[in-house]
């Protein structure tokens, strides 16, 4: 039975650590999220209780700490080793500079009740107990495409844009998905108790390691009494259960000496729970369709308390790069899946590494008949100055602690803005606004000139760019040596954007980039020859930009010609359609595997308002017959670009490659002023700048979450692709001019085509 409650969104099995922050975050990110747990409430055996400085820290960016920490819990400060020598403090987090100076130990059950309250209030998320996911869906390529559970009723189907397994260290969805797990080695195992607390115990709670001769005792406080772990030699406890609780009284009750007088209270081993030791990963963290996150993906040892963190850690890395596709409704790219494991392995690989080095250590001391013992230098070490603050932070934080994105799961949809900026503007004000644009838009001498951009400007939601939206992308440009196209190029690089300029003419592109650092002083400029109507020189420039830029985040078609008398490009093409439709179509599908590289590919087209006066040809896409005008040549080829942006969209949604068609109103460009002087003149007082005109292309590429493919925009705001009556498009004619055009750019049409 298919569910038709998600829609194509995420769904995530376990509803761990780490699978409910990661459901959060991209809920309140805007993402359909359906999150199943196997078990009926989140009130069962003891699996850690501790949230780190960098746990706490998130939860404050998201608003949520303060609520939280008003729960019952306790602070650990100190990190410490008891020996019979004496006391030595490894970590000390009352040094660490945040508000979060401790680790706050919470009932990992009260934790999750927050997080599963929280995701329940965003739309269109849920969380299910009592849902077990038995297997997973795939389409006959293979891809996941979603899950199958069990419930209370039955067995259901539930499809997915993307399905997270979260479901913990005995993962289910990583056998099915045949995902081999390596083991490192681990020698120990715990077992786990507790035992109350008095008014008389130590005041100050930490994380407290007590070592024996064969064994160390790890206590926590938690506000069911103290939290005993109690260490093993791994596959010890069949042993230690034929020897009953005894032992283990006497071994606690030497090792602290306060717990003796209440050890009686563990009366029988099954109040106790086995944490068998494990350091283990997956080589591969995904398949298509799938992402394993934290225990799932990888199992490291109590030592340190940092398994939950982790598992948070790899929700926010997950969540920062997972958004942009799932929040347009896109499917997830592999190439995305394989960044998260990228973004993360190094981490892991680091805390279990050292892992290992601390088992071998105990390993070989067991071996050997000598007490299990921290270095002898520990003491030493961890009396200069600094060092127990930096191994606090180290703990606290990971080795790579990732940051959340926050104005993209903040800012969380465009709802979110909608009812933020009718909440700050009135929903009367907003509304006339509303009003005044489409009438604007309709009127067109309004919409499409400088005072349409400027009556328009002060009703757009809060969805601006970041300062450094852009920091780390590589964007292409064509047409880039003036106008329009060096204005959004100058806007790109502001935001941090590596850009390209792709032009005909390298001296003009030279002059283009040099006016650019006058303004932009710190950008990332390259000039790029290519002429994008001479699909030969395309494939070329394709070819070389690849190789330099294996990765391309930003491709605007800008470049744009409006000759007086017909012309042809080397291939035959009229030079209209070549340069507006051909080029870019051919442009986009070499550049594909790069744009497939991206976390968050967009692709714009910047047609033209004066595309409205034409519908799509019945045929002679080339313009071969009649008169020719080249003002109907440009506003035809720009309604093709409009008309060919939804099959774009729907031919590159697998690669989560967004396509986006846009036009810029009237601006004051020196295409204008060479190819209509006369409508220059009389409208100059009209016309927008440069800059005004770029500024949807720069927000298509850089707003978050990214705006919805395949649609067509003018002034940040979606906008009908037909008004004039008898120009709508017929659908046999436009897919006929797109066999054509695609068969001209050379695009294999039997992919989607
Ligand atoms: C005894 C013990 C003590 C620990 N102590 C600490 C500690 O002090 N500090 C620390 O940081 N870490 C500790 N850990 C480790 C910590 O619990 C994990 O690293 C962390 O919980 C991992 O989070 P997760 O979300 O990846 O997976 P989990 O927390 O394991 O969550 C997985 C969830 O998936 C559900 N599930 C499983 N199969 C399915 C299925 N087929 N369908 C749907 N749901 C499913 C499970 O019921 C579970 O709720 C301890 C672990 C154990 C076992």
């Amino acid at each position: 039975m298919s569910d038709p409650a998600t829609g194509p969104g995420c769904v995530i099995a376990g509803g761990g650590p780490g699978g409910m922050v990661l459901a959060y975050l991209l809920g309140r990110a805007g993402v359909p999220v359906t999150l199943l747990e196997a078990h009926r409430d989140f009130d069962r055996e003891f699996r850690g209780d501790s949230l780190h400085p960098y746990t706490l820290e998130l939860l404050d960016q998201l608003g949520l700490a303060g609520e939280l920490l008003a729960l019952p819990h306790h602070k650990a400060r100190y990190f410490r080793f008891h020996t019979p020598a004496g006391t030595i403090t490894t970590a000390d987090y009352g040094q660490i500079p945040t508000r979060f100076n401790y680790v706050a130990l919470m009932r990992q059950a009260q934790f999750l009740d927050f997080l599963a309250a929280r995701i329940e209030s965003l739309p269109r998320c849920q969380v299910r107990t009592g849902c077990r996911v038995t297997d997973l869906v795939r389409e006959p390529d293979g891809r996941i495409s979603g899950v199958r559970y069990r419930d209370s009723t039955g067995h259901h189907d539930l499809p997915a844009a993307l399905v997270v397994a979260a479901d913990g260290r005995f993962s289910k969805l990583r056998r099915l998905a045949d995902l081999p797990v390596r083991s490192l080695g681990a020698t120990t195992d715990l077992l786990w108790f507790t035992v109350p607390r008095r008014d008389s115990d130590p005041p100050e709670a930490g994380v407290d390691v007590f070592f024996g001769r064969d064994h160390y005792v790890g206590l926590l406080t938690g506000t069911a009494g103290w939290q005993v772990g109690y260490t093993l030699p791994k596959g010890g406890y069949a042993a230690a259960r034929e020897a009953g609780v005894e032992p283990i009284r006497r071994a606690v009750a030497a090792l602290v000496p306060w717990l003796a007088d209440r050890v009686a209270h563990l009366t029988d081993m099954a109040q106790t729970t086995l944490l068998s030791v494990d350091i283990s990963r997956v080589e591969r963290w995904w398949r298509p369709g799938l992402l394993l996150i934290g225990d799932a993906a990888h199992v490291i040892s109590p030592v340190g308390g940092n398994g939950i963190l982790m598992a948070v850690q790899d929700a926010v890395t997950a969540a920062n790069r997972l958004t942009p596709a799932l929040s347009s409704g896109r499917a997830v790219p592999d190439a995305v899946l394989a960044a998260i494991q990228a973004e993360r392995q190094s981490a892991i690989h680091q805390v279990q590494s050292d892992q290992v080095r601390l088992e071998r250590r105990a390993a070989e001391a067991r071996e050997s008949g000598r007490p299990i013992a921290p270095p002898a230098l520990l003491r030493v070490v961890t009396a200069i100055p600094g060092v127990r603050r930096r191994a606090a932070a180290a703990n606290a934080y990971g080795p790579t602690p990732p940051h959340l994105e926050v104005p993209a799961l903040v800012k969380s949809n465009r709802d979110d803005w909608k009812a933020l900026s009718d909440k700050a503007q009135g929903t009367a004000l907003t509304r006339l606004a509303d009003v005044a644009d489409t009438v604007a838009d309709r009127s067109v001498l309004v919409g499409y000139s400088r005072a349409g951009y400027r009556l328009r400007r002060h009703s757009w939601p809060a969805d601006d760019p970041r300062r450094d939206a852009l920091a780390g992308r590589t964007a292409l440009v064509t047409g880039a040596s003036s106008g329009i196209g060096m204005a959004a190029a100058a806007g790109l690089a502001r935001l941090g954007a590596r850009v390209v300029l792709v032009v005909r003419d390298e001296d003009r592109g030279n002059q283009a980039r040099n006016r650019i650092l006058r303004q932009v002083p710190r950008a990332e400029l390259v000039v790029a020859r290519c002429d994008v109507a001479d699909l030969d020189d395309v494939t070329r420039f394709a070819a070389e930009a690849r190789a330099q830029w294996p990765t391309v985040d930003l491709l605007v078609h800008n470049a744009g010609v409006l000759p007086a008398k017909r012309q042809e490009s080397r291939q035959g093409h009229e030079i209209t359609l070549a340069t507006h439709v051909l080029g870019p179509m051919l442009l986009t599908e070499r550049l594909r595997p790069a744009l497939a590289a991206s976390a968050d590919a967009r692709v714009v087209f910047v047609s033209s308002g004066g595309m409205y006066t034409q519908s799509v040809p019945a045929g002679d896409v080339d313009y071969r017959q009649g008169r020719f005008r080249g003002a109907v040549a440009y506003a035809r080829t720009k309604r093709l670009q409009v008309a060919f942006t939804t099959r774009l969209a729907a031919r590159y949604a697998r690669d989560g490659i967004a396509v986006h068609a846009m036009h810029p109103g009237w601006a004051d460009t020196p295409g204008i002023t060479n190819s209509l002087p006369i409508f220059r003149r009389i409208t100059k007082p009209l016309l927008r700048d440069a800059t005004e005109g770029a500024d949807t292309i720069v927000w298509l590429a850089a707003t978050q979450p990214p705006p919805p493919s395949g649609r067509f925009w003018h002034d940040r705001r979606e906008r009908p692709a037909h008004y004039l009556p008898g120009r709508h498009d017929n659908a046999e004619h436009v897919h006929r001019a797109w066999l054509h055009c695609s068969e001209a750019a050379r695009l294999n049409t039997s992919q989607n085509g």
